[in-house]
């Protein structure tokens, strides 16, 4: 009696086995979890309200990625600082750089702001281009199409089931971006600032010009110089938007909203960085309300 009840339980967990991923980001683990269904368990590594360029590699990171069949990343050097320690110390040859188990979504995406030379003079990140095309909405249904495939190879038997999630996830989202254009049409040539370049695909999909960034370069930090020169530049140019993410300080952005007059539009940057962002849906639905409202 024993020996069968195991034997069902060996034959059921194969057959119900999930396929274990980890991904570095909220927005990564939303869209697995919605073309993997019950077939996956998603694992992120980060959180939303933390700088996704800096998080900390902590040791308990590396326990997680150890049994994983599969970890997803967004690439473009965004995980740079972090994760290359973690996948080495982790020791799971399934899921290292290059291997089945490994998927860089970056590989799909057409980047923009790529520098024309490498070095410290363009800032202290994005030496590939902008790595946060996630802004975009579009891009999500990329992302998507490249998940479903890498879980199908991964799982053959079950390839039809991501093909299918993938087909209605597509809709939901084109649906989304369709509601979005038509109710921000009106924004289209608003003029903005932000902190860093987090929101420049964003501003691709709703028509909205970017007028300077608070950091002088990527990852180098504001400076009263160029701070003033923003200033300047933003009273030209009449703008009255800064957008803010979550995780920088928050000082210099009040310092030009009180020299300007201008609002700060707090913006998630990633799926759940701010209150009620924490799906795809709310997530972009955010984004759109906080740049054009
Ligand atoms: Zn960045």
């Amino acid at each position: 009696m024993k020996k069968t009840i195991l034997i069902f339980v060996l034959l059921t967990s194969s057959i119900f086995a999930k396929l274990n991923v980890a991904t570095t980001y909220t927005y990564l683990s939303s869209i697995t979890q919605r073309i993997g269904g019950n077939l996956v368990q998603v694992t992120c590594l980060s959180s939303p309200k933390l700088d996704p360029h800096f998080i900390t590699p902590k040791p308990s990171l590396i326990a997680k990625l150890r049994k994983k069949d599969l970890i997803i990343i967004n690439g473009a050097q965004l995980e740079i600082g972090w994760l290359p320690p973690l996948l080495r110390s982790a020791n799971n040859p399934k899921i290292q750089n290059g291997n089945k188990g490994f998927l860089d979504v970056s590989a799909a995406i057409t980047l923009i702001d790529k520098p024309k030379t490498v070095s410290r003079s363009q800032g202290d990140v994005h030496p590939d281009g902008n790595p946060h095309f996630i802004l975009d909405i579009h891009n999500s249904i990329i992302v998507g199409k490249l998940i479903s495939l890498k879980l199908a190879q991964l799982d053959p038997s079950h390839s039809q089931i991501y093909t299918q999630n993938y087909k209605k996830f597509q809709k939901q989202m084109q649906h989304l971006a369709h509601t979005l254009k038509t109710k921000y049409k009106s924004c289209q040539g608003k003029k903005v600032i932000q902190y860093h370049e987090l929101f420049n695909y964003a501003f691709k999909q709703y028509g909205i010009q970017n007028i300077g960034n608070i950091e002088p370069l990527p990852g180098i930090s504001p400076s009263s110089k160029h701070t003033l020169a923003l200033i300047n530049q933003m009273k030209n140019n009449k703008v009255t938007t800064l957008l803010q993410d979550v995780y920088h300080e928050k000082k210099t952005a009040r310092f030009i909203a009180q020299q300007t007059g201008a609002h700060i539009a707090l913006v998630p940057h990633d799926v759940g960085a701010m209150r009620g962002t924490h799906t795809l849906e709310t997530f972009y639905t955010s984004i759109g309300k906080a740049i054009c409202q």
